[in-house]
């Protein structure tokens, strides 16, 4: 016979949880993983591939190794390099 009701154990509080979408995103930015065809990871990546970018925003990330300056778009991720005239301009990409 139990004369003290036993105690529950508490719960862990619930842990918010990634965006999936954001973690595809950047595995592809940082790893070159390529999202499944057809999820909102992809889409996200090929508009951004569409130039929804109205006006770009480069900030310089070239080091001492680059022959160039080179950047990249702080709305749209996209590479950038700068011409001998300050000018900056997307690059291509393969
Ligand atoms: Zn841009």
């Amino acid at each position: 016979m139990k004369l003290w009701p036993r105690r529950r154990p508490a719960s862990a509080p619930e842990r918010p949880r990634a965006n999936p979408t954001h973690i595809a995103v950047l595995e592809h930015d940082l790893l070159g993983i390529k999202p499944e065809p057809g999820s909102p990871a992809a889409l996200a990546i090929a508009l951004r591939k569409t130039g929804s970018c109205f006006e770009h925003d480069p900030i310089d990330t070239s080091t001492m190794a680059d022959p160039h300056p080179t950047g990249q778009c702080a709305r749209c991720g996209r590479l950038m390099l700068q011409d001998d005239e300050g000018r900056w301009q997307v690059a291509l990409q393969p």
